[in-house]
């Protein structure tokens, strides 16, 4: 995969320094908080602004101490080629003849045991027949051994889902969109129109919950932005499904939208990061925030599934219609936003033993002027966009949101549940 996500420019530099640039000059802009779920008030010191390996349940203590420590040391991200050492006792070692000294772990211990019974019933060995025992013993090991490399660790699945609010896909290609046509031209690319039942709204309410619950609206029960009649306890958000099946799983979401996490939508998480209330962000500045505290984190923490939802473009959308400059620029800066991502998944130490899946969805598209909610084609414009091992280049006309968690499940290499209503994009799983 390293060669595949290549992108010709590092576009966080353009930011300004990130490594070494001190504590100062990373925080002029930042994202409040992250939190952990309500339910679990996280202490200021552990804070992961800090650098520190993100803090735990049933692992306390990490927070505080890992903050100072990880300055110097990587996070202890997990370590491929720790157990090769254990192997690699005979490998081309000059001294491998002297074997007998070097050697005095559990494994030889019983190779020696393996003597004792000849020994028992013999009296004791003379030294030649112990060196010859020995030399026999060495010479197995290593003869054949000697050439046989330990196979290579598995590589870790994980995804990072980039949910876009409101982008208008026929004015996404209308723009440069350099990372978004690197991630079109290796992986997945689905245009389509939300096919809404009759009292659905083309609404951020209904459509994330479909994104994330993997059913549509029929069964979540959300059909507008009052998520009135939700049925998240029965169909949980896919986050919540992983954390349930695989605790183990390091899950990460982050959205401004608070309603996400009071609604339940976002319910069972690791971590979810949101910005400090009451405090007045300049809009335009937000996802850059969420862009910022997620290239560090994803850079630097173990993280297995992460989701994003980044806002602006439907801002702008609202304010200055999807058809202006000033979407393009929003356009441009989420573009921008998203080379940053898949550089930071990029940058993990981990990352060679890694297999990384990029998924980029969007909710709805916009009407001419500017809003959605309607049935009009520009208001029901979506897109996804698959990326990742197995999921072969392709064009596909027939988008579908319930397709999103599933996709995640099988590249997780997990089974699909059974009620999810879409199928995972590439196929073949
Ligand atoms: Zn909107």
């Amino acid at each position: 995969m390293r060669a595949r996500h290549r992108l010709h420019e590092r576009p966080h530099d353009l930011l300004g320094p990130r490594r070494g640039g001190g504590g100062a000059a990373r925080r002029p802009v930042h994202l409040g908080r992250l939190d952990r779920p309500a339910r679990l008030p996280l202490a200021p010191a552990a804070l992961p602004g800090r650098r520190g390996r993100l803090p735990r349940t049933g692992r306390a203590g990490h927070g505080r101490t890992g903050a100072a420590g990880d300055r110097r040391r990587p996070p202890p991200v997990d370590q491929p080629g720790r157990r090769r050492d254990r192997h690699g006792l005979c490998r081309g070692d000059p001294r491998a003849g002297r074997l007998g000294r070097r050697r005095g772990g559990a494994r030889d211990r019983g190779r020696r045991a393996g003597v004792r019974p000849h020994r028992a019933r013999h009296g004791r060995p003379s030294a030649v027949r112990v060196s010859l025992a020995l030399a026999t013993v060495v010479a197995l090991s290593c003869a054949p051994v000697a050439h046989v490399e330990p196979p290579p660790p598995k590589p870790v699945p994980k995804v990072l889902v980039i949910g876009v609010d409101g982008v208008r896909t026929d004015r996404v290609l209308t723009t440069r969109a350099t990372y978004l046509r690197a991630l079109m031209s290796e992986g997945l690319y689905a245009t389509g129109h939300l096919d809404l039942a009759p009292g659905v709204k083309s609404l951020s309410g209904p459509a994330w919950s479909t994104i994330l619950t993997g059913v549509n609206p029929e069964k979540h029960g959300v059909h507008d932005n009052t998520f009135n009649g939700r049925q998240y306890t029965r169909y949980p958000d896919f986050l919540t499904r992983l954390e349930r099946l695989r605790p183990d799983l390091d899950t990460l979401a982050v959205t401004l939208w608070r309603t996400f996490f009071e609604t339940g939508l976002l319910h069972q998480v690791d971590w979810h990061a949101t910005l400090r209330p009451g405090v007045d962000y300049a809009e335009h500045l937000k996802d850059e925030m969420i862009i910022r505290r997620m290239t560090d984190l994803i850079a630097r923490h173990q993280v297995d599934v992460v989701f994003l939802h980044l806002v602006n473009p439907d801002k702008v959308a609202h304010k200055h219609g999807p058809l202006g400059s000033e979407y393009v620029t929003a356009l441009d800066t989420l573009d921008l936003g998203i080379g940053r991502l898949v550089d930071a998944v990029r940058r993990r130490p981990t990352y060679p033993n890694e297999k990384w899946s990029v998924i980029v969805v969007t909710d709805h598209g916009h009407r001419d002027e500017g809003g959605h909610g309607g049935l009009s084609p520009e208001e029901l414009q979506i897109f996804l966009l698959a990326a990742g091992p197995g999921i072969r280049h392709e064009r596909r006309h027939e988008a579908k949101l319930v397709d999103v968690a599933p996709t995640v499940f099988a590249q997780l290499g997990m089974r699909i549940p059974a009620d999810f209503e879409g199928v995972p994009l590439g196929g073949e799983k």
